[in-house]
């Protein structure tokens, strides 16, 4: 039910499907026209493979593309032949076409939840490592209610990460999701159902 997601949609699907861990990494690549190492491998690694589940494995950017949007953000700070040299070597790795050879794949919200980004880093679940004013900010612009914000944040206060994003994809799609959300790349799975 999915094609291939190529470069040219991703502005749109970012801004409706993806989640606020994405989103907030999206929007500070276009800002900066950089992301440090943590950001760059966890949301690289989740448009690797933007519809992941066992149905859909590998439903995603495809190198070429991820190669071209990773050049053309970072082309205002970082020159075409410096990207080749220090980060398209990455980009190609995670997608085991280096070393290896192992398919890496995305990170799941355990996972992100449980890092600690040093200063200047913006990976991480915003759930867990924004301030309050940041994070209430953030699901502002993101269109929820003022009501379901104050839900959300009650299940941060108690730590409950995951189901203050389960509250916000209920919030911004105006439908339950019974499973919770677990992995980014499955928040994007239901989006894209509910918004299809
Ligand atoms: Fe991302 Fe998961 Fe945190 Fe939601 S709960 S923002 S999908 S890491």
């Amino acid at each position: 039910e999915f094609g291939e997601i190529s470069i040219k949609d991703i502005d749109q699907v970012a801004k409706t499907s993806f989640p606020l861990c994405m989103r907030h990494l999206f929007e500070k690549v276009k800002e900066d026209h950089h992301l440090k190492h943590g950001g760059r491998m966890q949301l690289g690694l989740f448009l690797k493979t933007m519809a992941w589940c066992s149905c859909l494995m590998g439903v995603g950017l495809k190198l070429d593309d991820a190669l071209a949007f990773w050049k053309a953000e970072f082309a205002p700070k970082v020159s075409a032949e410096r990207f080749d040299k220090e980060y398209a070597y990455n980009i190609r790795h995670n997608y085991g076409r280096e070393g290896k050879r192992t398919d890496y794949t995305p990170y799941s919200c355990q996972k992100i939840i449980s890092v600690t980004p040093g200063i200047g880093d913006h990976h991480g679940c915003p759930y867990r490592h924004f301030s309050e004013e940041n994070l209430r900010a953030a699901l502002v612009r993101m269109g929820v209610s003022s009501r379901a914000v104050e839900d959300v944040m009650d299940k941060v206060h108690n730590r409950h990460y995951q189901l203050a994003c389960t509250l916000t994809f209920e919030a911004v799609h105006g439908s339950s999701c019974d499973a919770g959300i677990n992995h980014p790349n499955q928040y994007f799975i239901d989006s894209q159902r509910v918004l299809q």
